[in-house]
């Protein structure tokens, strides 16, 4: 089969590569969409210890059973492999499972990723790819249960309703977008404020989501003033402006990591009750329910999602590096 494959930093190569073998409990994909994530930039930027090159990156996949027990079927895979037996599987927190893998990582365990022709994924992670959701979009419902399992971890610590929530979102990217949408269209907040330092993208975003823009240093981004914000960066840099806005008794939501350390104002975390939840991945309830908001068109257009030729992925991939990209995601198209 043919793939993009991550060889080096800041390289990714498309050429021909071993199919992957059908293994019990476990069905062969005829991939037919996948998107470039944060986490693929990470890996992109040499910076990921659990994907080292080579490897194929990728694990927002949508495509068609080719080989296990529903041949044909159309799906849409939730790349989070989990052990299914532990306290955390068994109790619907299967994201924080000891065990968890997703597609395109190799440290600790090798799980070849959808960014190729064909992917190797266990049953219980497929699902039917709702009648709704077009193929091409589809790979956006791994993101789009980050994001809502990012929101309504929000939901579920504030002391507020949400649709009074004073937000601030920090990051146009894909999850920031999503938070945003998820929050205005579903859970009905009326007071979003998102901010990014690409321009394009901001303006991309704005297209579809009822929110006021701005850049980071804005003047308008005003101290101890937000109920819940969202980092959805995770620089020194965005901690530092999350920290700083957030009101008393407010929530700090980190989804972004991408500076893993830094320091803290621990003093205002203390003095005013600030909360602090770091959050990663989903659950496969989220999964399910995303499929549904998806389906059911609740977050609204998707036209925002820019589509590339995987086989030219390894320009996509230097766009959004070399920020010159308006859409907040690009999926690549096998064909
Ligand atoms: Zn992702
Ligand atoms: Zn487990």
């Amino acid at each position: 089969m043919q793939a993009l494959v991550y060889t080096d930093t800041q390289k990714l190569i498309y050429r021909e590569e071993k199919n992957p073998k059908l293994i019990n409990g476990e069905s062969i994909v005829k991939v037919s969409a996948s998107g470039i994530c944060g986490s693929d930039m990470h890996a992109y930027h040499g910076k990921d210890e659990r994907r080292i090159p080579p490897l194929i990156l990728g694990h927002e996949v949508s495509g068609i059973i080719d080989k296990g027990k529903e041949i044909g079927k159309k799906v849409v895979l939730n790349p989070l492999i989990t052990c299914g037996s532990c306290g955390y599987c068994k109790n619907g927190r299967e994201h924080l499972c000891s065990k968890r893998i997703i597609l395109g990582m190799n440290k600790p365990i090798e799980r070849q990723g959808g960014f190729a022709d064909y992917v190797s994924i266990p049953d219980k992670n497929i699902y039917e790819l709702p009648k709704n959701l077009n193929m091409h979009e589809a790979p956006i419902a791994e993101p789009c249960a980050v994001a809502l399992h990012a929101v309504e971890l929000g939901e579920k610590n504030i002391y507020k309703k949400m649709e009074d929530c004073k937000t601030l979102i920090i990051g146009a990217g894909a999850i920031g977008l999503l938070c945003g949408l998820i929050l205005s269209k579903i859970k009905y907040c009326k007071n979003i404020i998102i901010v990014d330092p690409n321009d394009k993208r901001l303006k991309e975003s704005l297209k579809y989501l009822d929110a006021n823009g701005f850049k980071p240093d804005s003047k308008k981004i005003t101290s101890d003033h937000f109920d819940l914000v969202f980092d959805t960066v995770g620089l020194e840099s965005t901690r530092q402006q999350a920290i700083r806005c957030i009101n008393p008794g407010g929530i700090i939501i980190h989804i972004g990591l991408t500076q893993p350390s830094g320091t803290f104002n621990f003093r205002k975390t203390t003095l005013q009750e600030i909360t602090f939840i770091g959050t990663y991945c989903y659950t496969n309830k989220d999964f399910e329910k995303t499929l549904n908001i998806l389906n059911n068109k609740k977050i609204g257009s998707l036209k925002w999602i820019e589509y590339r030729k995987l086989k030219e992925g390894s320009l996509a991939f230097k766009e959004i590096h070399n920020g010159s990209c308006a859409s907040p995601k690009i999926i690549l198209l096998n064909s």
